[in-house]
């Protein structure tokens, strides 16, 4: 066991990526996501130095992006070609590389302890659907009816996305109009304790109007979400289908240890191989050494960070 050292954390979250501009995010709506992002990442932080593990501090973080109804995870999730929201959601251990993770799930209020239930109480890493639901069920964890996750505002961005035949990114508004509750996306977290140990979450409704059953690279592992302490924490968001024609988290993770890249390269390195594909989107990262990538080739990612220096920092666009 290492000696704790509150020098060692780290953390950063993300509210998805996407076309997220200025001229179409109106200041009233902009302020109230930055002051989600520094609510939710200062509380992460402080758990985290009052001795919390990254795991329990990533999973914290994503229930409590779960719950804003903006982001695009659990209250508030995009909803699928019948108007209902699908759940995914995966989180890691980087000490024991032990996963969790839960797929198309209706009724879990906080997917991402569905995914760390799954972990911590069964032989499995992923369960789906019905399966999913049922765990949580067995195991006493918070249920809501299919209607407590569906907002107004997604039931008309769904309606907008079928009428032109398109199964959207959450926050292109190419496709789902100017509507500024589009802006916004599957959630994230990864942290890095005072141990050293490194575990990253990710959660996420998926993409408006997609097929019933669809699911996208965020409950995949090594897609949406991969943590190990020789390399990294990583929890990514974008178009899901490219991530995991690309096995993205895990390619950042495998440039560190096989390329001996740095963290900021395999990212982009591998975020380039997204791209190659057509695929736009972004990812939060912690290495080993305690260094942070927030990467994206989309026009914005909500995020906030805190680095070596202690202080938290949000930003939504390219340039802040
Ligand atoms: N990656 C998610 C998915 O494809 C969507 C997103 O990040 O907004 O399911």
């Amino acid at each position: 066991m290492t000696t704790p050292d509150l020098s060692r954390c780290r953390l950063a979250i993300h509210g998805g990526a996407g076309v997220i501009d200025r001229a179409s995010l109106t200041p009233a709506r902009e302020a109230e996501f930055r002051a989600a992002l520094e609510r939710i990442a200062g509380a992460a932080w402080a758990k985290l130095q009052a001795g919390a593990s990254a795991l329990d501090v990533v999973e914290s973080a994503v229930r409590d992006l779960e719950d804003f109804p903006l982001f695009n995870a659990g209250h508030g999730a995009v909803l699928n070609a019948d108007g209902v929201a699908e759940l995914d959601a995966a989180i890691m251990d980087g000490r024991t590389r032990a996963a969790g993770a839960v797929a198309a799930a209706l009724t879990p209020t906080h997917p991402v302890s569905l995914a760390r239930a799954v972990m911590e109480h069964t032989e499995h890493v992923l369960l789906v659907g019905a399966g999913a639901d049922r765990l949580a069920q067995e195991l006493g964890l918070e249920q809501s009816s299919p209607a407590y996750f569906i907002t107004a505002e997604r039931a008309q961005q769904q309606r907008r996305a079928a009428a032109s035949g398109r199964v959207t990114l959450d926050h292109d508004s190419m496709y789902n109009g100017p509507d500024p509750a589009d802006k916004t996306g599957t959630v994230g977290a990864v942290a890095r304790d005072a141990h050293g140990h490194l575990a990253a979450a990710t959660s996420t409704g998926g993409m408006t109007n997609k097929h019933p059953g669809r699911v996208g690279d965020t409950p995949l592992i090594g897609a949406g979400t991969w943590a190990e302490d020789q390399s990294c924490a990583v929890s990514a968001t974008g178009h899901g289908e490219f991530f995991m024609r690309s096995a993205l988290a895990h390619d950042v993770h495998a440039r560190m240890v096989y390329g001996q890249a740095g963290l900021d390269a395999a990212c982009a390195g591998a975020l380039g191989r997204v791209a190659e594909l057509g695929g736009t989107g972004g990812l939060i990262a912690i290495g080993r050494d305690g260094e942070i990538a927030l990467s994206f080739n989309s026009e914005g990612m909500y995020r906030a960070w805190v680095g070596d220096d202690g202080v938290l920092r949000v930003a939504i666009y390219n340039a802040d």
